[in-house]
């Protein structure tokens, strides 16, 4: 069902409470902040409500205070940046609720905006409680879910203001729906999956939604070793997941019935200890050193896996190909978001924090057709999951 949106609703002079993803993170030990990202995510929401005279109150988190007051997770510099993004002035407040906050959401004026406090200050925005979301939600007309990064996360200011409020989707809420939702129900065929990361077992739920789905499955990362050695290779001394050996082996046996392409590394690089600066060398996946580790896929499969994906519509991806932290291990992973950026005629979709990481610091995240800014909350739609944040918000009539 698709959700209304804040176009679907008149904020003419009203005010609307937008929650906000604003974990943003800061130079180490300052208050400047590394990488607006987040910030820049919600502006076409900010401006629309700004261009419609709205009375704009924002909320969000910002690190994990734990229900108290850290002076070093304010929100203050977030309004500054975001102030200096829109060329005008963005208040801010040092709580989000009491009568401080209510007396300046009170004199709000149209087309101003308010930024709040963060919100896990207050235990009671993670326990989802329900006077706090009454209280939070009696500052506004409307509520605007534009979090997509927290929409996994039933809290206060995710889920339970809903109860109280005419609810819907932000843009960029509404994006990320649309296009991992597409991806999922309406792919353009040939689809791939490429999935990788450091452990199978994050990876279970996501490979049994996207198998029903997929015609390609290319596999690599940590994530591999568990399924080479379900085809019965030794694989030293890598992070192997001994009771999913089962889960490798039948979905391996499902893939055969179902006529369904999967790929696993021909080659690897290996290293002799788990470091980033320790000796390595690439050799076949029938050749493992015992006291190795698999450190990423080799050369010859990323040609093998470059041939398979030219020749697919759609690509989603998640899960780097190596431990890309360390520049010896990070070829493969970059290999892929190459391929990837330069496809022309393919829709390629990136989900997952670290994935979505490599993509940046490739600097290749504008020539994906979606990165998504949700992490933890991607992972969850592609294992078919509702999100609750999600859940709440009007459907379109
Ligand atoms: P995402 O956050 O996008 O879902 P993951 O966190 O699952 O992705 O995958 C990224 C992590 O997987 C990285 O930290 C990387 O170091 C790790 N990783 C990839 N390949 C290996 C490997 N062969 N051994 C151990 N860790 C690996
Ligand atoms: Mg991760």
């Amino acid at each position: 069902m698709k959700k209304k949106t804040i176009a679907d609703v008149d904020v003419h002079r009203k005010r609307v409470l937008v929650r906000v993803d604003f974990n943003v993170p800061f130079e180490e030990g300052t208050a400047r902040i590394s990488d607006d990202t987040r910030i820049r995510a919600v502006l076409p929401t900010i401006r629309h409500l700004i261009a419609n005279q709205a009375r704009t109150i924002l909320c969000s988190h910002l690190g994990r205070p734990q229900g108290q007051v850290v002076e070093k997770m304010r929100l203050a510099p977030v309004a500054r940046r975001l102030g200096e993004i829109l060329g005008s002035p963005v208040f801010y407040v040092q709580d989000c609720v009491g009568p401080t906050v209510e007396k300046a959401a009170i004199e709000l004026q149209p087309g101003e905006v308010l930024l709040l406090e963060n919100l896990r200050f207050h235990p009671e925005e993670e326990a989802n409680d329900t006077s706090f979301a009454k209280t939070l939600s009696s500052l506004a007309d409307i509520y605007v879910n534009d979090a997509f990064g927290t929409a996994h996360r039933a809290h206060a200011s995710t889920v339970g203001v809903a109860n109280y409020l005419p609810a819907v989707a932000g843009y960029l809420i509404e994006r990320e729906l649309a296009m991992l939702g597409t991806t999922l129900e309406s792919p353009a065929r040939p689809f791939a999956a490429v999935l990788g990361g450091a452990k199978v077992s994050d990876k279970i739920a996501v490979l049994e939604n996207l198998l029903k789905r997929v015609d390609v499955l290319v596999i690599g990362g940590g994530m591999a070793t568990t399924f080479l050695k379900a085809r019965g290779f030794e694989v030293g001394r890598s992070l192997l997941a001994e009771d999913k050996i089962a889960f490798a082996s039948a979905l391996m046996k499902y893939v055969e019935e179902r006529r369904l392409s999967l790929y696993l590394p021909q080659d690897l690089v290996v290293a002799s200890s788990f470091k980033g600066d320790a000796p390595y060398r690439v050799v076949d996946a029938d050749e493992i050193p015992p006291d190795h580790y698999i450190m990423d896929i080799g050369p010859k499969t990323l040609s093998l896996y470059e041939n398979v994906l030219k020749g697919c519509r759609t690509i989603l991806w998640n899960g780097t190909m190596g431990v890309f932290e360390w520049k010896p291990f990070a070829s493969g992973t970059r290999g892929i978001a190459q391929l990837l950026a330069n496809l022309p005629n393919a829709t390629t979709v990136v989900g997952g924090g670290s994935t979505a990481e490599a993509v940046d610091s490739l600097g290749l995240a504008q020539r994906m057709t979606h990165v998504s800014t949700g992490g933890g909350a991607s992972l969850e739609f592609l294992e078919g999951k509702t999100l609750p944040g999600v859940a709440v918000l009007m459907d379109k009539t």
